[in-house]
């Protein structure tokens, strides 16, 4: 019997950026706080999980189609160890104490040798190489280190530094 090809499960696609309507974050699309409160997002979108049975709600549906775009973006950026594939990888030297220094400069692309030439840039110095997701963000526990990692990305992605709703979802969305 032959094998069906795989179709992609299609699941909702918004058509406009979320913006809360009430409480702390009233007025904040999720599109923006994607870079300035990713942390906040995810631990909404599990509280959000926990139960189910519940239908997902609009907010729902939004943050679990933003949540996952944000780990598929394609950086715009050259390698600066190969110059010639896409970065997909920085790397964070420094400590949960006292914060990280991030530059593009030691970014890396998925070949190994590029990878190897970040360590041997830190000068024997230890780092920690993260991808170019949003999740990443999450990895920092520090809000300074959190907003740095959130400018990577938005360099990497080539994105403006003022960053509108609309701009960010189009972004998600390509
Ligand atoms: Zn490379």
């Amino acid at each position: 019997m032959e094998k069906e090809k795989d179709v992609p499960i299609v699941g909702f696609v918004p058509t406009a950026p979320y913006v809360i309507r009430s409480g702390k974050y009233k007025d904040a699309a999720v599109e923006i706080m994607m870079f300035n409160n990713y942390r906040f997002l995810k631990f909404l979108y599990l509280e959000m999980n926990k139960d189910p049975v519940a239908s997902k709600n609009r907010l729902h549906q939004h943050l679990e189609w933003l949540l996952r775009q944000g780990e598929n973006r394609k950086t715009q950026v050259i390698c600066p160890q190969c110059h010639q594939k896409k970065i997909r990888y920085f790397s964070a030297r420094g400590s949960k104490r006292f914060g990280y220094s991030l530059s593009l400069i030691f970014a890396s692309c998925d070949k190994p040798g590029c990878l190897k030439k970040l360590e041997s840039l830190s000068g024997g110095a230890k780092i920690e190489i993260y991808p170019f997701r949003f999740s990443s963000i999450a990895k920092f526990r520090n809000k300074t280190d959190q907003r740095s990692v959130a400018e990577l990305l938005r360099n990497a992605f080539d994105l403006p530094a003022r960053l509108t709703a609309e701009t960010a979802f189009r972004f998600f969305k390509e």
